[in-house]
């Protein structure tokens, strides 16, 4: 029988097991918003995060946490997601500037860009995620009667499994240039799934096409357990987060596309924080030490 406990990483929906760190992010992302320095805007954040019991007593504003910018989760893990969201909202507009009209967000969860980001009209967004995520998410749009700026095709599917042929039935071309976001996904996936995914999207794209992800380096995660991150996410909202990490090997995605033919470029999520002179600087025993932000784009002959 399948274990449907909260903290199981199958659990689908957002009330618990990976989807519930869908919410983490919109209640980072809330936060975000509503500070003076904001690096990102998402005003629809704040309404997933209320309408979800699972995190009824989150906060969606600095002022709402005792230890303000002091507290590890809701200070500094947050400003990184405000971070991450405006780096990869910057890559998407570029590329979409450049080339693609299509985008699909691989682990879409509640990002809410169809809905938010100044994209060209004939812009589609294909969103991938578990179907139970996506349908609290629809729930709380259509509550809120939001109409996204552009098309947007939810994909209900998991990435585990065969998910292409959704993703082409409902409308994707990959005759035509795409961009695509993996954003706080591949570690939750097993390696040999990753490098599925990262073959797939080669498969599925066409040149003048751009994919970003997320990866994290370190050979063994379980090296930050006690990290002030890891741990005040655990106790403060009882998310384990290395509990629904896949703790198997990774794979080199960024060097498997390189020898692919895609030109990419690593960063830290610290270089950022510089360029933008807001977000995460380094400390010890730093959860984020091995997070890489990974940039690719599959050259025109
Ligand atoms: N990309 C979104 C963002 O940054 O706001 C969500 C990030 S959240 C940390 C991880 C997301 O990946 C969740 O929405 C979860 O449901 C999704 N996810 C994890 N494993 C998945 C799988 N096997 N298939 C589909 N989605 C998955």
């Amino acid at each position: 029988m399948a274990d449907t406990t909260p903290q199981h990483p199958d659990v689908d929906g957002v009330d618990g097991g990976v989807g519930l760190t869908a919410l983490l992010v919109a209640a980072a992302r809330a936060i975000e918003t509503h500070r003076h320095d904001s690096l990102a805007q998402d005003t629809y954040a704040e309404h997933f995060v209320r309408a979800a019991p699972a995190c009824a007593d989150w906060p969606v504003r600095i002022e709402q946490v005792p230890d303000g910018d002091d507290n590890p989760l809701w200070g500094r893990f947050a400003r990184y997601f405000g971070l991450r969201t405006r780096v990869l909202d910057d890559f998407l507009l570029r590329s979409v500037d450049t080339n693609a009209r299509q985008v699909v967000l691989l682990g879409a969860g509640l990002d809410t860009r169809a809905f938010r980001l100044a994209l060209p009209s004939d812009c589609v967004i294909f969103e991938i995620d578990r179907p139970g995520v996506l349908a609290f998410k629809q729930r709380v749009l259509t509550g809120l009667s939001a109409a996204p700026k552009v098309k947007r095709v939810p994909v209900p599917a998991d990435l585990r499994g065969e998910w292409s042929s959704a993703l082409t039935t409902l409308g994707f071309d990959p005759t035509a240039p795409s961009v695509w976001l993996a954003e706080g996904l591949l570690f939750y996936l097993p390696g040999p799934t990753e490098s599925h995914l990262i073959d797939t999207v080669d498969r599925l794209t066409t040149a003048g096409s751009a994919l970003a992800f997320e990866a994290k380096m370190e050979k063994d995660l379980q090296a930050y357990r006690d990290s002030a991150t890891y741990t005040a996410t655990r106790e403060e909202i009882g998310i384990d987060l290395l509990r629904l990490f896949d703790n198997g090997p990774r794979p080199d995605s960024a060097g498997d596309l390189a020898a692919k033919g895609w030109s990419t470029s690593i960063h830290t999520p610290f270089d950022f924080t510089r360029r933008h002179g807001r977000g995460p600087l380094p400390e010890p025993n730093d959860a984020l030490e091995g997070n890489r932000w990974v940039f690719a784009h599959k050259p025109c002959p």
